[in-house]
Protein backbone atom coordinates (compact mmCIF):
# COMPACT_ATOMS: atom_id res chain seq x y z
CA UNK A 1 0.00 0.00 0.00
CA UNK A 2 1.31 3.25 -1.09
CA UNK A 3 1.77 6.17 1.16
CA UNK A 4 -0.38 8.31 -0.80
CA UNK A 5 -3.50 9.64 0.16
CA UNK A 6 -6.18 6.88 -1.16
CA UNK A 7 -8.97 8.42 -3.86
CA UNK A 8 -12.52 6.75 -3.34
CA UNK A 9 -14.97 7.63 -6.38
CA UNK A 10 -18.29 7.23 -5.53
CA UNK A 11 -21.67 7.57 -7.40
CA UNK A 12 -23.58 10.50 -5.63
CA UNK A 13 -26.81 8.59 -6.63
CA UNK A 14 -25.98 5.59 -5.37
CA UNK A 15 -25.45 7.79 -2.38
CA UNK A 16 -28.54 9.66 -2.36
CA UNK A 17 -30.56 6.77 -2.81
CA UNK A 18 -29.17 5.29 0.97
CA UNK A 19 -30.23 8.43 2.86
CA UNK A 20 -33.64 8.40 1.54
CA UNK A 21 -33.74 5.24 3.61
CA UNK A 22 -34.75 6.81 7.14
CA UNK A 23 -34.20 4.68 10.65
CA UNK A 24 -31.79 3.65 12.26
CA UNK A 25 -28.54 3.64 10.99
CA UNK A 26 -27.62 0.62 9.07
CA UNK A 27 -25.00 -1.43 7.98
CA UNK A 28 -25.02 -2.84 4.74
CA UNK A 29 -22.64 -4.43 2.13
CA UNK A 30 -21.02 -3.08 -1.26
CA UNK A 31 -17.94 -3.61 -3.48
CA UNK A 32 -15.30 -1.80 -4.23
CA UNK A 33 -12.65 -1.97 -6.69
CA UNK A 34 -9.27 -1.36 -6.34
CA UNK A 35 -6.40 -0.07 -8.89
CA UNK A 36 -2.69 0.75 -8.75
CA UNK A 37 -1.36 -0.53 -5.81
CA UNK A 38 -3.90 0.29 -3.91
CA UNK A 39 -4.10 3.86 -4.39
CA UNK A 40 -7.44 4.50 -6.37
CA UNK A 41 -11.26 2.50 -5.30
CA UNK A 42 -14.43 2.86 -7.09
CA UNK A 43 -17.09 2.42 -4.60
CA UNK A 44 -20.73 1.07 -4.64
CA UNK A 45 -23.41 0.67 -2.57
CA UNK A 46 -25.46 -1.20 -4.71
CA UNK A 47 -24.00 -2.79 -8.15
CA UNK A 48 -22.55 -0.50 -10.65
CA UNK A 49 -24.52 0.13 -13.66
CA UNK A 50 -21.58 -0.97 -15.87
CA UNK A 51 -18.94 -3.85 -15.62
CA UNK A 52 -16.37 -2.28 -13.12
CA UNK A 53 -12.84 -2.91 -13.42
CA UNK A 54 -10.06 -3.00 -10.62
CA UNK A 55 -9.36 -5.80 -8.33
CA UNK A 56 -12.51 -6.43 -5.85
CA UNK A 57 -12.13 -5.81 -2.68
CA UNK A 58 -14.86 -5.68 0.44
CA UNK A 59 -16.47 -2.57 1.00
CA UNK A 60 -19.11 -2.29 3.29
CA UNK A 61 -21.55 0.60 3.97
CA UNK A 62 -22.71 2.62 6.58
CA UNK A 63 -26.05 4.98 6.55
CA UNK A 64 -26.02 7.43 9.73
CA UNK A 65 -29.43 7.62 11.67
CA UNK A 66 -31.68 10.34 12.01
CA UNK A 67 -29.18 12.24 14.25
CA UNK A 68 -26.83 12.07 11.68
CA UNK A 69 -24.90 9.52 14.07
CA UNK A 70 -22.79 6.48 12.97
CA UNK A 71 -21.44 4.28 15.68
CA UNK A 72 -17.84 4.19 13.75
CA UNK A 73 -15.84 1.79 16.55
CA UNK A 74 -18.26 -1.02 16.01
CA UNK A 75 -18.14 -0.57 12.31
CA UNK A 76 -14.28 -0.17 11.81
CA UNK A 77 -14.76 -3.53 14.21
CA UNK A 78 -16.47 -5.14 11.57
CA UNK A 79 -13.83 -3.83 8.56
CA UNK A 80 -10.64 -5.36 10.58
CA UNK A 81 -12.81 -8.56 11.44
CA UNK A 82 -13.51 -9.04 7.32
CA UNK A 83 -10.30 -8.48 6.53
CA UNK A 84 -8.76 -11.85 4.67
CA UNK A 85 -5.35 -13.29 4.41
CA UNK A 86 -4.13 -11.33 1.59
CA UNK A 87 -2.94 -7.82 1.63
CA UNK A 88 -6.35 -6.47 -0.08
CA UNK A 89 -7.95 -3.42 2.24
CA UNK A 90 -11.46 -3.14 3.21
CA UNK A 91 -13.11 -0.05 2.23
CA UNK A 92 -15.49 1.67 4.46
CA UNK A 93 -18.28 4.04 3.40
CA UNK A 94 -19.76 6.33 6.04
CA UNK A 95 -22.87 8.47 4.23
CA UNK A 96 -24.52 11.17 5.96
CA UNK A 97 -26.17 14.16 5.09
CA UNK A 98 -24.77 17.74 5.69
CA UNK A 99 -26.44 20.53 7.29
CA UNK A 100 -28.07 22.01 4.32
CA UNK A 101 -29.67 18.28 3.29
CA UNK A 102 -26.57 17.32 0.74
CA UNK A 103 -25.10 13.94 0.81
CA UNK A 104 -22.10 13.51 1.63
CA UNK A 105 -19.34 10.13 2.07
CA UNK A 106 -16.81 9.77 4.13
CA UNK A 107 -14.07 6.57 3.32
CA UNK A 108 -11.61 4.97 4.84
CA UNK A 109 -9.09 2.31 3.95
CA UNK A 110 -8.57 -0.11 6.35
CA UNK A 111 -5.34 -2.88 6.27
CA UNK A 112 -3.99 -4.79 8.93
CA UNK A 113 -1.72 -1.84 9.23
CA UNK A 114 -4.29 0.71 10.65
CA UNK A 115 -7.30 2.87 9.28
CA UNK A 116 -6.63 5.60 6.77
CA UNK A 117 -8.49 8.09 5.85
CA UNK A 118 -9.13 8.94 1.83
CA UNK A 119 -10.12 12.02 -0.40
CA UNK A 120 -13.83 10.79 -1.52
CA UNK A 121 -14.98 12.39 -4.27
CA UNK A 122 -18.51 11.89 -6.13
CA UNK A 123 -19.56 10.69 -9.80
CA UNK A 124 -22.44 13.38 -9.90
CA UNK A 125 -26.18 12.99 -10.62
CA UNK A 126 -27.23 12.20 -14.45
CA UNK A 127 -28.86 16.04 -14.55
CA UNK A 128 -25.44 17.29 -13.83
CA UNK A 129 -23.64 15.52 -15.77
CA UNK A 130 -25.78 16.96 -18.83
CA UNK A 131 -25.24 20.67 -17.19
CA UNK A 132 -21.78 20.32 -17.07
CA UNK A 133 -21.50 20.67 -20.35
CA UNK A 134 -17.15 20.62 -20.25
CA UNK A 135 -17.41 17.57 -17.91
CA UNK A 136 -17.96 14.47 -19.35
CA UNK A 137 -19.79 14.75 -23.08
CA UNK A 138 -18.89 16.88 -25.52
CA UNK A 139 -22.81 18.49 -25.46
CA UNK A 140 -25.66 17.49 -23.95
CA UNK A 141 -27.90 18.87 -27.05
CA UNK A 142 -28.20 15.60 -28.56
CA UNK A 143 -29.02 13.41 -25.45
CA UNK A 144 -32.81 12.71 -26.70
CA UNK A 145 -31.51 11.45 -29.83
CA UNK A 146 -31.73 7.79 -30.90
CA UNK A 147 -29.53 5.65 -33.38
CA UNK A 148 -29.55 2.49 -34.47
CA UNK A 149 -26.36 0.61 -35.59
CA UNK A 150 -26.57 -2.48 -37.27
CA UNK A 151 -22.87 -3.97 -37.22
CA UNK A 152 -20.87 -3.83 -33.99
CA UNK A 153 -17.72 -5.01 -35.60
CA UNK A 154 -14.55 -2.81 -36.45
CA UNK A 155 -16.50 -0.39 -38.27
CA UNK A 156 -19.40 0.10 -36.19
CA UNK A 157 -17.80 -0.22 -32.34
CA UNK A 158 -15.98 2.89 -32.99
CA UNK A 159 -18.73 4.91 -34.55
CA UNK A 160 -21.05 3.92 -31.70
CA UNK A 161 -18.43 4.99 -28.95
CA UNK A 162 -17.75 8.55 -30.94
CA UNK A 163 -21.20 9.10 -30.35
CA UNK A 164 -21.81 8.66 -26.96
CA UNK A 165 -18.48 11.13 -26.51
CA UNK A 166 -20.77 13.31 -28.65
CA UNK A 167 -23.76 13.09 -25.95
CA UNK A 168 -26.13 11.11 -27.98
CA UNK A 169 -28.49 9.27 -25.14
CA UNK A 170 -30.06 6.34 -27.02
CA UNK A 171 -28.76 3.52 -28.47
CA UNK A 172 -30.28 0.31 -30.62
CA UNK A 173 -27.77 -1.93 -31.05
CA UNK A 174 -28.23 -5.14 -33.38
CA UNK A 175 -25.66 -7.65 -34.01
CA UNK A 176 -25.39 -11.63 -33.82
CA UNK A 177 -21.65 -11.73 -33.88
CA UNK A 178 -19.38 -12.65 -30.50
CA UNK A 179 -16.08 -11.22 -29.99
CA UNK A 180 -13.68 -13.54 -31.49
CA UNK A 181 -9.55 -12.86 -30.84
CA UNK A 182 -8.87 -12.11 -34.28
CA UNK A 183 -11.43 -9.55 -34.04
CA UNK A 184 -9.85 -7.94 -30.70
CA UNK A 185 -7.37 -5.84 -33.12
CA UNK A 186 -9.65 -4.09 -34.74
CA UNK A 187 -12.30 -3.82 -32.20
CA UNK A 188 -12.74 -1.24 -29.57
CA UNK A 189 -13.13 -3.92 -26.59
CA UNK A 190 -10.34 -6.13 -25.65
CA UNK A 191 -9.93 -9.62 -24.58
CA UNK A 192 -11.73 -9.01 -20.56
CA UNK A 193 -14.51 -9.12 -23.84
CA UNK A 194 -13.91 -12.45 -25.69
CA UNK A 195 -16.57 -14.40 -26.31
CA UNK A 196 -19.27 -12.08 -25.21
CA UNK A 197 -22.13 -10.63 -27.99
CA UNK A 198 -20.44 -7.87 -29.47
CA UNK A 199 -23.75 -6.33 -28.52
CA UNK A 200 -23.24 -6.07 -24.82
CA UNK A 201 -19.49 -5.59 -24.78
CA UNK A 202 -19.93 -2.36 -27.02
CA UNK A 203 -23.03 -1.11 -24.66
CA UNK A 204 -20.98 -1.49 -21.90
CA UNK A 205 -18.15 0.63 -23.47
CA UNK A 206 -20.92 3.24 -24.08
CA UNK A 207 -21.91 3.36 -20.55
CA UNK A 208 -18.16 4.16 -19.52
CA UNK A 209 -18.09 7.20 -21.49
CA UNK A 210 -22.04 8.04 -21.01
CA UNK A 211 -22.99 5.97 -17.36
CA UNK A 212 -26.98 7.33 -18.48
CA UNK A 213 -26.80 6.88 -22.25
CA UNK A 214 -29.86 4.37 -22.70
CA UNK A 215 -29.06 0.99 -24.81
CA UNK A 216 -30.74 -1.93 -25.99
CA UNK A 217 -29.70 -4.44 -27.78
CA UNK A 218 -30.74 -7.42 -29.91
CA UNK A 219 -28.89 -9.91 -30.92
CA UNK A 220 -29.78 -11.54 -34.31
CA UNK A 221 -29.40 -11.58 -37.51
CA UNK A 222 -31.04 -8.58 -39.49
CA UNK A 223 -32.37 -10.92 -42.13
CA UNK A 224 -33.77 -13.39 -40.01
CA UNK A 225 -35.65 -11.41 -37.71
CA UNK A 226 -37.07 -8.79 -39.89
CA UNK A 227 -40.23 -7.51 -37.92
CA UNK A 228 -38.05 -7.04 -35.02
CA UNK A 229 -35.50 -4.78 -36.82
CA UNK A 230 -38.38 -3.16 -38.56
CA UNK A 231 -39.96 -2.52 -35.61
CA UNK A 232 -36.54 -0.68 -34.51
CA UNK A 233 -35.78 1.06 -37.56
CA UNK A 234 -39.66 2.62 -37.11
CA UNK A 235 -38.32 3.90 -33.37
CA UNK A 236 -35.08 5.34 -34.32
CA UNK A 237 -33.73 9.21 -35.77
CA UNK A 238 -31.31 7.59 -37.32
CA UNK A 239 -29.82 4.08 -38.65
CA UNK A 240 -26.39 3.40 -39.34
CA UNK A 241 -25.23 0.20 -41.24
CA UNK A 242 -21.94 -0.89 -40.85
CA UNK A 243 -23.18 -4.71 -40.76
CA UNK A 244 -21.14 -7.08 -43.09
CA UNK A 245 -23.61 -8.81 -45.87
CA UNK A 246 -25.60 -6.41 -48.60
CA UNK A 247 -28.63 -9.22 -47.79
CA UNK A 248 -29.01 -7.00 -44.46
CA UNK A 249 -28.24 -3.29 -45.88
CA UNK A 250 -31.00 -4.33 -48.70
CA UNK A 251 -33.74 -5.13 -46.14
CA UNK A 252 -32.76 -1.73 -44.06
CA UNK A 253 -32.78 0.17 -47.13
CA UNK A 254 -36.19 -0.88 -47.72
CA UNK A 255 -37.10 -0.15 -43.71
CA UNK A 256 -35.29 3.61 -43.94
CA UNK A 257 -37.71 3.79 -46.92
CA UNK A 258 -40.61 2.79 -45.65
CA UNK A 259 -40.38 4.93 -42.28
CA UNK A 260 -38.61 7.81 -43.84
CA UNK A 261 -35.49 7.25 -41.87
CA UNK A 262 -31.97 8.98 -42.93
CA UNK A 263 -29.41 6.48 -43.29
CA UNK A 264 -25.45 5.92 -43.31
CA UNK A 265 -24.05 2.93 -44.93
CA UNK A 266 -20.60 2.27 -44.82
CA UNK A 267 -18.22 0.08 -45.70
CA UNK A 268 -14.10 -0.91 -46.73
CA UNK A 269 -13.42 -3.00 -49.71
CA UNK A 270 -11.15 -5.81 -50.00
CA UNK A 271 -7.66 -5.50 -48.38
CA UNK A 272 -8.99 -1.79 -47.58
CA UNK A 273 -7.73 -0.55 -50.45
CA UNK A 274 -10.78 2.19 -49.58
CA UNK A 275 -14.10 2.27 -48.68
CA UNK A 276 -17.48 4.24 -49.34
CA UNK A 277 -19.74 6.07 -46.97
CA UNK A 278 -23.83 6.49 -48.71
CA UNK A 279 -26.33 8.85 -47.07
CA UNK A 280 -29.83 8.32 -48.08
CA UNK A 281 -32.15 10.41 -47.26
CA UNK A 282 -35.60 8.40 -48.08
CA UNK A 283 -37.07 9.64 -51.43
CA UNK A 284 -35.26 12.68 -51.90
CA UNK A 285 -31.93 11.44 -53.11
CA UNK A 286 -30.69 7.91 -54.55
CA UNK A 287 -31.16 5.07 -52.04
CA UNK A 288 -28.64 2.07 -51.44
CA UNK A 289 -30.60 -0.13 -54.05
CA UNK A 290 -30.15 2.86 -56.48
CA UNK A 291 -26.01 2.55 -56.17
CA UNK A 292 -25.32 -1.07 -54.99
CA UNK A 293 -27.57 -2.21 -58.31
CA UNK A 294 -26.39 0.15 -60.84
CA UNK A 295 -22.73 -1.34 -61.58
CA UNK A 296 -21.76 2.09 -60.41
CA UNK A 297 -19.69 0.35 -57.72
CA UNK A 298 -18.78 -2.59 -59.81
CA UNK A 299 -15.20 -4.13 -58.82
CA UNK A 300 -15.35 -2.83 -55.29
CA UNK A 301 -15.19 -6.07 -53.34
CA UNK A 302 -16.51 -5.76 -50.23
CA UNK A 303 -13.74 -6.07 -46.83
CA UNK A 304 -14.42 -9.92 -44.88
CA UNK A 305 -13.99 -9.38 -41.48
CA UNK A 306 -15.44 -12.69 -40.06
CA UNK A 307 -14.59 -16.06 -41.29
CA UNK A 308 -17.90 -16.94 -41.87
CA UNK A 309 -18.23 -14.54 -44.44
CA UNK A 310 -14.97 -16.37 -46.21
CA UNK A 311 -16.95 -19.50 -45.94
CA UNK A 312 -20.20 -18.08 -47.88
CA UNK A 313 -18.07 -17.36 -50.96
CA UNK A 314 -15.25 -19.71 -50.97
CA UNK A 315 -15.91 -23.44 -52.06
CA UNK A 316 -15.83 -25.84 -49.64
CA UNK A 317 -12.17 -27.50 -50.46
CA UNK A 318 -10.01 -24.19 -50.11
CA UNK A 319 -7.98 -24.79 -46.89
CA UNK A 320 -8.13 -22.68 -43.90
CA UNK A 321 -4.95 -20.80 -44.27
CA UNK A 322 -6.36 -19.42 -47.67
CA UNK A 323 -9.21 -18.03 -45.60
CA UNK A 324 -7.29 -16.71 -43.07
CA UNK A 325 -5.54 -14.83 -45.56
CA UNK A 326 -9.00 -13.44 -46.77
CA UNK A 327 -10.26 -12.03 -43.44
CA UNK A 328 -8.00 -9.50 -41.15
CA UNK A 329 -6.54 -8.05 -44.05
CA UNK A 330 -7.11 -4.27 -42.80
CA UNK A 331 -5.31 -2.29 -40.21
CA UNK A 332 -7.69 -0.81 -38.11
CA UNK A 333 -6.49 2.32 -39.37
CA UNK A 334 -7.97 1.46 -42.67
CA UNK A 335 -11.20 1.44 -41.02
CA UNK A 336 -10.76 4.48 -38.82
CA UNK A 337 -11.37 7.40 -41.76
CA UNK A 338 -14.56 5.25 -42.69
CA UNK A 339 -15.87 4.95 -39.43
CA UNK A 340 -14.79 8.79 -38.21
CA UNK A 341 -16.39 10.63 -42.10
CA UNK A 342 -19.97 7.83 -40.90
CA UNK A 343 -19.66 9.83 -37.54
CA UNK A 344 -18.96 12.88 -39.06
CA UNK A 345 -22.34 12.67 -41.51
CA UNK A 346 -24.20 11.05 -38.44
CA UNK A 347 -23.42 14.12 -36.29
CA UNK A 348 -24.88 16.24 -38.80
CA UNK A 349 -28.22 14.31 -39.31
CA UNK A 350 -28.59 14.58 -35.24
CA UNK A 351 -27.62 17.83 -35.44
CA UNK A 352 -30.40 19.22 -38.00
CA UNK A 353 -32.57 21.84 -35.95
CA UNK A 354 -30.37 22.08 -33.24
CA UNK A 355 -27.44 24.12 -32.10
CA UNK A 356 -24.27 21.65 -31.87
CA UNK A 357 -21.45 23.62 -33.47
CA UNK A 358 -20.88 21.49 -36.18
CA UNK A 359 -23.88 22.79 -38.62
CA UNK A 360 -21.70 24.56 -41.37
CA UNK A 361 -20.19 20.82 -42.23
CA UNK A 362 -23.74 19.89 -43.43
CA UNK A 363 -22.99 22.83 -46.46
CA UNK A 364 -19.63 20.57 -46.58
CA UNK A 365 -21.02 17.09 -47.36
CA UNK A 366 -23.11 18.07 -50.60
CA UNK A 367 -22.83 14.84 -51.96
CA UNK A 368 -24.60 11.68 -50.70
CA UNK A 369 -21.85 9.25 -52.25
CA UNK A 370 -18.72 9.45 -51.26
CA UNK A 371 -15.47 7.02 -51.80
CA UNK A 372 -11.94 7.05 -49.80
CA UNK A 373 -8.99 5.52 -51.50
CA UNK A 374 -6.83 4.44 -48.68
CA UNK A 375 -4.09 2.72 -50.88
CA UNK A 376 -2.47 2.40 -54.11
CA UNK A 377 -4.07 -0.88 -54.61
CA UNK A 378 -7.33 -2.75 -56.07
CA UNK A 379 -9.70 0.05 -57.94
CA UNK A 380 -6.71 2.55 -56.99
CA UNK A 381 -4.24 1.00 -58.26
CA UNK A 382 -2.86 2.60 -61.26
CA UNK A 383 -3.84 6.26 -59.52
CA UNK A 384 -0.46 8.04 -58.95
CA UNK A 385 1.47 8.56 -56.02
CA UNK A 386 0.41 11.38 -53.26
CA UNK A 387 2.79 14.41 -54.49
CA UNK A 388 3.05 17.60 -54.04
CA UNK A 389 -0.17 18.35 -56.54
CA UNK A 390 -3.42 19.14 -55.41
CA UNK A 391 -5.33 18.95 -58.48
CA UNK A 392 -4.50 15.11 -58.99
CA UNK A 393 -6.30 12.51 -57.29
CA UNK A 394 -4.80 10.97 -54.50
CA UNK A 395 -5.00 8.37 -51.93
CA UNK A 396 -5.74 9.09 -48.21
CA UNK A 397 -8.45 11.68 -49.50
CA UNK A 398 -12.55 11.91 -49.89
CA UNK A 399 -14.00 11.88 -52.96
CA UNK A 400 -17.72 13.31 -53.40
CA UNK A 401 -19.68 11.37 -56.35
CA UNK A 402 -22.23 12.45 -57.57
CA UNK A 403 -25.11 10.00 -57.58
CA UNK A 404 -28.52 10.45 -58.84
CA UNK A 405 -31.68 8.76 -57.87
CA UNK A 406 -32.34 5.99 -60.01
CA UNK A 407 -36.03 6.86 -61.94
CA UNK A 408 -36.19 2.53 -62.81
CA UNK A 409 -34.94 1.88 -59.04
CA UNK A 410 -36.85 -1.04 -57.58
CA UNK A 411 -36.75 0.41 -54.72
CA UNK A 412 -37.51 4.07 -54.67
CA UNK A 413 -37.98 4.29 -58.79
CA UNK A 414 -40.32 6.62 -60.35
CA UNK A 415 -42.90 4.23 -60.51
CA UNK A 416 -43.08 3.75 -56.52
CA UNK A 417 -44.31 6.82 -54.50
CA UNK A 418 -43.61 7.52 -51.35
CA UNK A 419 -47.32 6.95 -50.18
CA UNK A 420 -47.56 3.31 -51.90
CA UNK A 421 -45.21 1.41 -49.71
CA UNK A 422 -45.93 3.17 -46.28
ZN1 LIG B 1 -33.55 3.70 -55.19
Amino acid sequence: MSSMTALVYVLEEQVRDLLREKGSSRLIDGTAYGFDDWTVFHAYTEQPFTTPSGYVCTCIVVRSDAMGLVDEEKTLAEARHRLDSDERPVIVLIASSDATGSPSCRALVVTRAGVTGADTRFVPRRSELYTRNTGLLETSALAAKRVLIVGLGSGGSPIALELARAGVGHFTLIDFDRLELGNISRHVCGVNDLGRFKTLAVRDQILQKNPYAQVSTMEVNVNQALSQVDEAVAGCDLLIVASDNDQSRFNLNQMSLNYNKVALYGRAITRAAGGDVLRVRPWKGPCYNCIFSSGLVDGREEEMSQKRQALSVLPAYVEEDKINSMIQVGLSSDIAPIANMMTKMALVELSRGIETGISTVDEDLASDFYVWANRREEAYGNWPRMGFKWTHPSILRWYGARVDRDPNCMVCGSHITEDSVI
